[in-house]
């Protein structure tokens, strides 16, 4: 549903002659966990160059890859890093947290009655008034015609279907949902690290 969209998006990795990042405020640097996986694919892990190189100076991070501008001071030289890995693996919580955001992630920006990406909405699968909880299992994504359309009914009396079953989901399982949102900027150093590939053949 997503692939031409995909295919498009991952078309715009820039070289380093025409990175946007140029500007030394900007270069902002991938965070990848101590596996070499992306912290977080959605939004993607990145932080300011200045966090990045406080964290080098800590013996924190490694330096996977930089980029061409330099920072000077009195004392140093340095290349600016582009990637970087943490050196102590941080392990992430199974369950994500119940938020706005992960919600849509676990239903990949999409109404799970239409496929509609705009307008988005929570539906309460089974409605509040007939006892339905905010909770993972009763939130479901809807575009604004679709929650008008069901109204204060589930699914059944609305003669609706979702497409899937709302679950909690794991960190991982958004994680994948996460590699199918690369951001619109992408510098070439971060490609190794993402894995858009993979995604892609889907
Ligand atoms: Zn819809």
């Amino acid at each position: 549903m997503f692939k031409a969209e995909l295919l498009e998006r991952a078309a715009r990795f820039r070289s380093t002659e025409e990175d946007p990042t140029r500007n030394l405020q900007s270069c902002p640097s991938l965070v990848l966990n101590a596996d070499y996986t992306p912290l977080s694919y959605y939004p993607l892990s990145l932080w300011p160059w200045q966090t990045a190189i406080k964290a080098i100076f800590l013996d924190r991070v490694d330096v996977i890859a930089t980029y061409d501008r330099e920072v000077h001071s009195p004392s140093l030289d340095m290349k600016i890093p582009s990637v970087i890995a943490l050196k102590q693996y941080v392990k992430p919580s199974e369950f994500p947290a119940f938020t706005r955001f992960n919600v849509f992630l676990r239903d990949r920006f999409s109404c799970q009655f239409c496929g509609d990406m705009h307008n988005l909405t929570f539906d309460h699968v089974v409605p509040r008034r007939l006892g339905g909880k905010t909770t993972w299992e009763n939130i479901a994504t809807a575009c604004a015609p679709c929650n008008m359309k069901k109204g204060g009914r589930t699914p059944k009396q609305a003669g609706m279907h979702l497409y899937a079953e709302p679950i909690r989901p794991t960190h991982w399982q958004l994680q994948q949902h996460g590699k199918m949102f690369p951001p619109n900027y992408l510098h070439e150093t971060w490609r190794d690290w993402l894995y858009w590939d993979i995604e892609l053949e889907e």
